[in-house]
């Protein structure tokens, strides 16, 4: 598809962004952030196939460093649920959480109950400063849910 863009969305001023964190403003990570705002949750794979569609060619090692920067900077926020590849959101700093579907994968946000890390306090902390408690709920999706009582 040639260069197709979206209607800039004026309240996201990605350049502004990535200037405040120090990043240098470059079309590749104006593509991610921007194409990223519009599809929460991404891995990798589907941020570099997006950004193709915008871009024309962009390598892999250039979205994975994107990616990298944005994360180190605080622009971007990555989980990995495990066994699932990683995945990438703009919606930083809030502490929400996740649902994650283990038959699709599919992801959603959950507000935080107590708003802030970390959520839960451990009975015993042993001592330590605790900083965060990693909160993923799993379960199946209403369409996994669907499709094996289908099957049944
Ligand atoms: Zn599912
Ligand atoms: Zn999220
Ligand atoms: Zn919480």
């Amino acid at each position: 598809m040639p260069t197709r863009r979206e209607a800039a969305a004026p309240t996201d001023d990605v350049a502004g962004l990535l200037r405040a964190a120090g990043l240098r403003v470059t079309a590749p990570r104006r593509a991610v952030l921007t194409w990223l705002e519009r599809h929460p949750h991404a891995t990798a794979d589907a941020i570099l196939a997006g950004v193709r569609d915008e871009l024309g060619s962009v390598s892999h090692q250039t979205v994975y460093d994107v990616l990298h920067a944005c994360v180190t900077a605080g622009l971007v926020r990555s989980i990995q649920p495990a066994g699932h590849p990683a995945r990438f959101e703009r919606r930083v700093g809030d502490n929400h959480h996740h649902l994650v579907c283990h038959g699709c994968g599919r992801t959603e946000d959950v507000d935080c109950v107590t708003g802030a890390a970390p959520c839960l306090a451990p009975a015993d902390d042993r001592g330590f400063g605790i900083e965060e408690a990693e909160v993923v709920f799993w379960g199946l999706c209403p369409a996994c849910t669907e499709e094996k009582e289908r099957q049944r």
